[in-house]
């Protein structure tokens, strides 16, 4: 199960301008937070699924490795997996005020709530604009199946390309599940593979690490990270 929720930054709901949007959402039991750079809607009236997208800017005049792709894959396919949800499903309210400890029904400030008003949606309270935007979402449609990884270059913002990819549910499931086991401490971290040894060169915890030196061949096998979770 999984959720998401956008706040406009400028507050308005205005999916044309879909441009750094914050999202949270709730995926298989765990809040996570983060930014979509930019939501393409589609251009024509037979396809009505818009299209994220994720900006990546580049220090270096090259595309990144195959890892680094595969993360932005991941991420974008978490944004998709988020949205749906919230498209089909009921934004968990009650785990939401609850996890984050907020009294729904506290008095927004003035500020906020001439903010609301000036968008359209006049909100006394926090739940009000929770209510708000699950009313929005249920009349969304899913996102689109193809996401978009922009590269750009950071010296002058031109473009490096563009890597279109379909979204594949049950490959981002088993990322997800491998990564919720790391990180409630149901299995021990995984060994980074070969191919991917020029990370440590920028690993905080390289100082102290027991496996840096060590070749692939000498590890546990059934402990190499092949599919490059978290070392
Ligand atoms: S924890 Fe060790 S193996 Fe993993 S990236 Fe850091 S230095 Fe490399």
């Amino acid at each position: 199960m999984g959720y998401l929720v956008l706040y406009p930054p400028h507050g308005k709901l205005n999916l044309r301008n879909g441009v750094g949007t914050w999202r949270f959402g709730f995926i298989e039991g765990v809040w996570m937070v983060g930014v979509i750079d930019e939501i393409q809607m589609p251009v024509n009236e037979t396809d009505r699924n818009p299209i994220i997208v994720d900006l990546k800017t580049r220090v270096l005049e090259t595309l990144p490795a195959e890892s680094q792709r595969r993360n932005g894959r991941l991420q974008l396919m978490c944004y998709k997996y988020l949205w749906d949800n919230l498209v089909a499903d009921n934004f968990p309210s009650r785990q939401f005020f609850d996890f984050f400890s907020l009294n729904p029904y506290h008095v927004l400030s003035e500020e906020v709530r001439e903010i609301t008003a000036e968008a359209g949606y006049p909100a006394k309270t926090l739940d009000d604009i929770v209510r708000f935007y699950m009313n929005t979402w249920s009349m969304l449609p899913p996102a689109h199946n193809q996401l978009l990884l922009r590269y750009e270059f950071q010296k002058d913002q031109s473009l490096l390309g563009e890597v279109e990819f379909a979204y594949d549910h049950d490959w981002l499931k088993s990322r997800i599940q491998g990564c919720l086991e790391f990180w409630k401490g149901e299995r021990e971290a995984s060994y980074i593979p070969d191919e991917e040894r020029w990370k440590c060169k920028y690993c905080q915890f390289a100082s102290v690490c027991s496996t840096i030196d060590k070749p692939e061949s000498s590890r546990n096998a059934s402990k190499t990270n092949s599919d490059s979770f978290p070392s």
